[in-house]
């Protein structure tokens, strides 16, 4: 069987905050990732969801290396990115690049398109030449812009070609895997779809694969060959795409999916939401997580975290009784 091309083992990141109490001897801790372990195959697309808070932001910048581990692997292509020396994480970089949810706030206002667009490439130490302009150029076409927006400047863009603009910069140095942040979070519907065509038309083109994190179940159903639902720091059911989607069985991803209307595009951007609120990551409940929200809790949810563990081919699920939870129908 060959290496995945991305695989996370056991991922952990505490953020210890500044204590305001001096008496204090710990100080308080936010447990953003708490022992994430997931894999992604070369031209495939995981889709990473749950509520804002859930830490899979978190998840996409430690794949990045933009911040250290507490603890785990990330290993891409076989190599763990934590502990390779820095000049072949300078090397690998070119091999992952990131979509962000912003596209005003991820493009350098000063700089010009082209600039922007082969930023990655300037960064690995390219030089600005006529012919790397002219591949600017040649991306710029390829994202759906043209080759005279190249000497033009972020703010006389629209939001979606701002993104397209992101995109043309993350495919510049033909990456492997793209991070795609909320990418489409912040855009009007119909520009969601087009840019999500574009983003799956450029990976059967290039191959590429694409860790898709999003909130919005209705949009990563479209994109995702796979799926991986976060809550509190922890996957608690994942598995492919259609398995999750028609068989949940953790009651977390039922109330996720169930909060979803499909019948008016306006309505799939709803917040997703179950009952009550997330609680805090400073002071996660003990057993499992989601046990004060759970319809389903039962003693043993309050002292016990259930482990993920699979109940079907390639179907994982957090939870004391995912095999007699049934899905609600409708
Ligand atoms: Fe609900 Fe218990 Fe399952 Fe957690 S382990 S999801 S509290 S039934």
């Amino acid at each position: 069987m060959t290496a995945p091309l991305l695989a996370v083992d056991g991922l952990v990141k505490h953020f210890a905050l500044s204590s305001e109490n001096w008496f204090r001897r710990e100080r308080p801790t936010v447990r953003a990732v708490d022992g994430v372990s997931f894999t992604l195959g070369a031209g495939e697309t995981l889709g990473l969801v749950g509520e804002s808070g859930c830490g899979k932001s978190t998840i996409g910048k430690l794949v990045l290396q933009l911040i250290p581990a507490t603890a785990g692997a990330v290993r891409f292509e076989g190599r763990d990115l934590v502990d390779i020396p820095a000049a072949e994480l300078r090397r690998l970089r070119r091999e992952i690049q990131v979509v962000f949810q912003d596209p005003q706030g991820s493009l350098n206002p000063r700089m010009s398109v082209a600039e922007i667009v082969l930023e990655p490439l300037v960064a690995q130490g390219e030089k600005l030449t006529p012919a790397l302009r002219e591949y600017a150029g040649d991306l710029l076409e390829r994202v759906g812009l043209t080759r005279a927006h190249a000497t033009r400047h972020p703010h006389e863009f629209s939001g979606g070609q701002r993104q397209r603009i992101g995109i043309a910069r993350a495919i510049a140095p033909k990456p492997k895997l793209i991070i795609c942040d909320e990418a489409v979070s912040a855009l009007d519907v119909s520009i969601q779809a087009q840019v999500i065509n574009l983003l799956m038309d450029l990976q059967d083109e290039m191959g590429l694969s694409y860790l898709f994190i999003g909130h919005d179940l209705a949009v990563v159903r479209h994109v995702a060959d796979r799926l991986a639902v976060m809550y509190l720091g922890r996957i608690v059911e994942t598995g492919p795409k259609h398995t999750v989607y028609t068989a949940p069985r953790h009651p977390y991803t039922q109330a996720l999916l169930a909060s979803v209307p499909v019948s008016h595009p306006r309505q799939r951007r709803a917040r997703v939401g179950v009952r009550g609120e997330i609680p805090s990551p400073l002071a996660p409940p003990p057993g499992c997580h989601f046990h004060p929200r759970c319809p389903f809790a039962q003693d043993i949810c309050r002292n016990e975290a259930p482990p993920l563990r699979e109940i079907a081919a390639d179907h994982r699920v957090s939870c004391h009784f995912a095999e007699t939870i049934v899905p609600a129908k409708g």
